[in-house]
């Protein structure tokens, strides 16, 4: 069977044809629980304030291509230790993409626990790297034994830490995070992708291990739609990467509108705040659900196990009532049974929690 010279399927590199996109649901007008963003609008002043900005904003010129300003005031509320530089990103994913392409050689390995985010598999394979992923313990903490042992064995160019970890929402112990730190011939980059959510963070620790990067974005903390990530570390790491990066990868719209977001800091940090609150009401009612087990979350969600079988069609009920949440279930292995629901305003967690209960009884 020879495939039309001219086809896709002549050129398309074969692992590239063996993936399947990333499917995003269209949340149409339900209760969006499932994407770990911050349900909270702006004041309508502060609308208007941002809009003058906006108005400024010269959309014939290309961007300030190191987009200076924004990184001096990224550095300043992610309290980067000074001597270290940042790269920013179109969305922390733009990021990994980044840093898999500075590495990317036939047969280098990039390594995560699992189950993790998926598009560190997903980036690695776009590059042409191999991706090793090693499971995590019963409680979804680091086995650092196993994780030591293939650090060891395969030689990893990259590890990826979710820190705290999606979809589990665990934080891994710091120390464990440490071994692996000091044990990785290659590069270590801690995920902070939910730090707003935790006291725990290696930012401060920058500079200690020559090979320890952190990723941040602003997505998780309020800003999604602006898709903004940051990577700080070394400069010798960093200037490497920063090759790589497309020259204006951050538009002109999105650097005045975090620049701007990131003045009223106090105004997320409070959202944050209360979110961090509503979590842990979320998970007490979620822990008195007959056949419902939440696991222990330092981020915006929480993901739970359902009563073997059911999680699909619990999800389903969910949709059918309005509520949109993440189904984990077809990711198999650890995940079999498993929904997670990001933390929403206390009104849609309620709605959620109802939700879920009318269908668990029936
Ligand atoms: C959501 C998420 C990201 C992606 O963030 P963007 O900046 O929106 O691209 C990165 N890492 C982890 C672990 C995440 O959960």
């Amino acid at each position: 069977m020879s495939a039309d010279p001219r086809s896709p399927l002549s050129w398309v590199r074969p692992e590239i044809q063996a993936l399947t996109a990333y499917h995003v649901p269209d949340p149409g007008n339900m209760i969006k629980l499932d994407a770990m963003e911050n349900p909270y609008r702006w004041p309508e002043p502060l609308i208007d304030e941002w809009l003058d900005v906006l108005r400024q904003v010269e959309l014939n010129r290309y961007p300030d291509p190191s987009a200076r300003s924004l990184t001096e005031r990224l550095k300043q509320v992610m309290q980067v230790p000074a001597g270290m530089q940042l790269v920013l990103g179109n969305g922390s994913d733009e990021l990994i993409q980044m840093l898999a392409l500075a590495v990317a050689e036939r047969g280098r390995v990039i390594m995560a626990p699992d189950p993790t985010f998926v598009m560190y598999r997903m980036i690695a394979e776009f590059a042409g790297l191999q991706y090793a992923s090693l499971p995590l313990a019963n409680d979804f903490s680091l086995d650092v034994e196993t994780m030591l042992a293939a650090i060891e064995a395969q030689q990893p160019a990259i590890i990826f830490l979710a820190y705290p970890n999606n979809p589990t929402g665990t934080l891994f112990e710091s120390d464990a995070v440490e071994a692996v730190i000091r044990a990785a011939p290659g590069l270590v980059v801690v995920d902070e992708a939910y730090a707003p959510f935790t006291d725990a963070t290696f930012m401060s620790r920058l500079g200690e291990f020559s090979n320890l990067l952190v990723l941040r974005t602003v997505s998780k903390m309020g800003l999604a739609g602006l898709r903004l990530g940051l990577l700080a570390g070394p400069s010798e790491w960093l200037g490497e990467i920063d090759k790589v990066r497309l020259p204006y990868n951050i538009n002109v719209l999105t650097q005045a509108s975090a620049l701007f977001a990131l003045q009223h800091q106090d105004m997320l940090d409070k959202q944050t705040a209360q979110i961090r609150l509503d979590r842990a009401e979320l998970y007490a009612a979620l822990e008195t659900l007959d056949g419902i087990e939440p696991y222990p979350s330092e981020a915006n969600f929480i993901l739970f196990k359902t009563p073997a079988g059911q999680a699909d069609a619990l999800f389903e009920a969910l949709k059918a009532d309005g509520v949109l949440i993440k189904n984990l279930n077809p990711a198999g292995g650890r995940l079999k049974d498993c929904l997670r629901v990001t933390v929403g305003t206390p009104d849609e967690n309620g709605a959620f929690l109802a939700a879920l209960r009318k269908a668990l009884v029936s």
